[in-house]
């Protein structure tokens, strides 16, 4: 892999910084999640890795802590956080992608989103284990582990990191992979953003040029018959097949299709990585419940970043999370009670994601599997305070009525409030987390969304 994107030389100036009460700050500091009011002391905005270097060094030697930050989707944790000694630094401005065809290796830098690796993949009939969102940054959800629709099949996004480069608390740029720096490499395949800037990242792409993907979709009204057939279908299906399923709620909105607009729904949706026929046979338990709309066909790969139907703008929310350990038909009961038909609650969407397959297999990483069977995802929009707490409730309840079916664990890309950190690892990856981080970064310089071994 060349790496001429961070090698280019770029002129040497100053990365902008924003401090408060001077304008462009309230802009700079705003991130994806709109109900995060984060207030740091600066927000840099570097373009280059030479910048980056700069805003490190200059920030430690005036006693600062720095959080990098993408695009704040995952902004709701740090948000909780004290920040009046932490530089906010964005890599919204650092970013880039180039593919190595021959070799199936995308290199992207620090801030780079992954619809445009998506996109710059397919141009070689080849695509990536994004999740669902094309607005999400390849290094906060990779750092977090990865859950996507290939999933079952291909194992976590961390599982396909081939090298790092981040810039490290004393300023030096350092490139980690499975030979140099390898309890880095380890680290920062789940351990998040606790180890350094990180300016680039080279990912194995997956050899998919087009998918069987889509949704089913009913009205709420259907509920129970779908969950209970969902549930059933999935504690049978091979590994080729990754779906969600949600509960999804919408209020009356022209900018919405008559299909969502002011409806309350249950849809699956996901990829089934097979030829058409065995797919068809696959999907048809589902398609027995004679969905209001089945979108599932061939498609390219890259339209399976809107197949979820994941927010195209930035959204004021609040989410609670579990992992689930099997969905027996009481815990559909349970789940009914709180977010099903006739339920009056502010919940957006309940959701379920598949695990087991791929993601179940232990890989050498801090995150070395996903162990249970379903993630639960439950998600209010917050667009004030007082409503925030409103839905922050209502998620909470959701995570409660299914408490008796979950692990201890949690997947910390899907936790949006601050945790025991500990729930995200083994507790031996915990305790090499904690040195690994202390070896790197003694002074607790870095603050992530989730922390590991602060001081
Ligand atoms: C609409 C939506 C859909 C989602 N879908 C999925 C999904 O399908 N699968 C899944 O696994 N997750 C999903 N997530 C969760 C998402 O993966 C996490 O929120 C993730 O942290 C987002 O990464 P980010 O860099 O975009 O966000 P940010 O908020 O910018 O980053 C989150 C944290 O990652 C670290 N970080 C980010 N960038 C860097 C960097 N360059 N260097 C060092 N540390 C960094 C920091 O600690 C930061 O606080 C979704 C979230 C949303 C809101």
């Amino acid at each position: 892999m060349h790496p001429s994107l961070t090698d280019t030389p770029t002129p040497r100036r100053a990365a902008t910084v924003h401090f408060p009460g001077e304008p462009g700050y309230d802009a700079a500091r705003t991130p994806w999640n709109l109900a995060v009011d984060q207030r740091p002391a600066a927000v840099a905005v570097p373009r280059s890795v030479a910048e980056v270097i700069d805003v490190v060094t200059a920030a430690v030697a005036r006693g600062l802590r720095i959080a990098p930050q993408s695009t704040g989707h995952g902004a709701a944790a740090l948000g909780e956080q004290p920040l009046d000694d932490v530089m906010l630094l964005r890599l919204d401005e650092l970013t880039g992608v180039e593919v190595d065809a021959e070799a199936h290796v995308a290199r992207v830098l620090g801030g780079t989103l992954w619809q445009d690796v998506v996109a710059a993949a397919a141009a070689h009939g080849l695509t990536a284990a994004h999740g669902s969102a094309g607005d999400v940054a390849v290094a906060g959800y990779v750092l977090g582990g990865g859950l996507s629709f290939y999933g079952r099949e291909h194992g976590l996004a961390s599982s396909h990191l081939r090298a790092v480069e981040l810039v490290t608390a004393d300023g030096t740029l350092v490139r980690a992979t499975a030979d140099e720096h390898a309890d880095l490499f380890w680290a920062v395949k789940g351990g998040g953003g606790n180890f350094g800037v990180v300016v680039a990242m080279e990912i194995a792409l997956l050899p998919i040029a087009d998918v069987v993907a889509g949704m089913l979709l009913w009205d709420l009204s259907r509920a129970e018959e779908v969950t209970r057939t969902w549930a059933e279908w999935t504690a049978e299906l091979p590994e080729s097949v990754t779906t969600s399923l949600r509960y999804m709620r919408f209020p009356p909105l022209p900018e919405l299709p008559p299909f969502l607009s002011g409806r309350s729904l249950v849809v699956i949706d996901g990829a089934v990585l097979e030829d058409d026929d065995r797919a068809a046979e696959l999907l048809a338990p589902l398609r027995a419940l004679a969905p209001e709309m089945d979108t599932f066909s061939r498609i390219p790969a890259a339209g399976l970043l809107a197949v979820h139907m994941d927010p195209p703008a930035p959204v004021p929310s609040v989410s609670d999370h579990a992992i689930l350990r099997e969905l027996p038909p009481a815990a559909i009961g349970a789940l009914l009670a709180v977010a099903g038909p006739g339920v009056e609650t502010p919940l957006m969407f309940a959701e379920l994601r598949h695990l087991g397959g791929a993601l179940a297999r232990p890989q050498d990483a801090a995150l070395d599997r996903l162990d249970g069977e379903y993630a639960l995802y439950a998600i209010a929009v917050a667009p004030t305070p007082e409503i925030a707490a409103i839905g922050t409730a209502a998620t909470s309840e959701v995570v409660a009525a299914l408490r008796p079916w979950s692990t201890t664990r949690t997947y910390l890309n899907f936790v949006d409030r601050s945790v025991d950190v500990a729930t995200g690892f083994d507790a031996a990856a915990w305790d090499r987390l904690g040195e690994i981080r202390r070896s790197v970064d003694p002074a607790g310089v870095w603050v992530a969304a989730h922390p590991v071994g602060a001081r």
